[in-house]
């Protein structure tokens, strides 16, 4: 089954999908995560678009839309896959149309006032990528990562400024696709805002 993951920034889409992968045994595939270890690897495409990233603008189509076709090439997706962040422009779906086919388009929906608080309270770490909230899944130490112990950080993009950004950027740009897979019958809303594993259990209904 090949699973879209749409819904604004912070509203949960990262960790639902991780979640939905070991259920599936299908890949997830983030654009945000393959953006971000570009950067860590200080890569052409990484020097290319670190300030793009960390103003919280969007990367543009071309380059997304390459990184994303070459990845749906590769053999684990072959039995489905899940998208995380892509597509999250009009232009990126009419490109994913012509290389793959999708059968469902998950829209998860969060208040703004809660994505602020979501988004300005996550601690990433560093090295294996898990992510806590300072409220709402604390780490047992402060600032270190329970299950690898590195270091966690605040994303750059998670700094008050860049969260509006990313909000003004997901209302203008990635919204309209909303209307776009109702339209094709395969939009299917979950409220994000009750505790993951609730959101989750909903999501697992809608994929039986
Ligand atoms: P995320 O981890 O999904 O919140 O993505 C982090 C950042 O990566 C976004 O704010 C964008 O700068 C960039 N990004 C991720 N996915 C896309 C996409 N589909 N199109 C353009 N930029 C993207």
């Amino acid at each position: 089954m090949n699973i879209i993951f749409l819904g604004p920034p912070g509203s949960g889409k990262g960790t639902i999908a991780s979640k939905i992968t070991k259920e599936l045994k299908i890949p997830h595939i983030s654009t945000g995560d393959l953006f971000r270890a570009a950067i860590k690897e200080e890569n052409d495409l990484g020097l290319k678009i670190k300030s793009i990233i960390e103003a919280g603008q969007l990367v543009p189509d071309e380059v997304t839309i390459e990184v994303v076709k070459r990845r749906l090439d590769d053999e684990d997706t072959k039995e489905g896959y899940i998208l995380d962040g892509f597509p999250r422009t009009p232009a990126q779906a009419e490109a994913l149309s012509k290389f793959s086919n999708i059968d469902k388009v998950i829209d998860l929906n969060l208040e703004d006032s809660e994505i602020i608080k979501r988004l300005s309270g996550r601690r990433v770490c560093r090295s294996c990528g898990n992510s806590f909230h300072i409220d709402f899944v604390p780490p047992k130490q402060a600032d270190v990562c329970d299950d690898c112990g590195g270091e966690l950080y605040t994303r750059k993009d998670d700094q008050i400024d860049s969260i509006k950004t990313r909000l003004e950027v997901y209302y203008k740009q990635t919204e309209p696709l909303k209307k776009h897979y109702a339209q094709l019958g395969l939009l299917c809303p979950v409220d994000s805002t009750p505790a993951p594993n609730l959101v989750l259990a909903n999501v697992i209904e809608i994929l039986k």
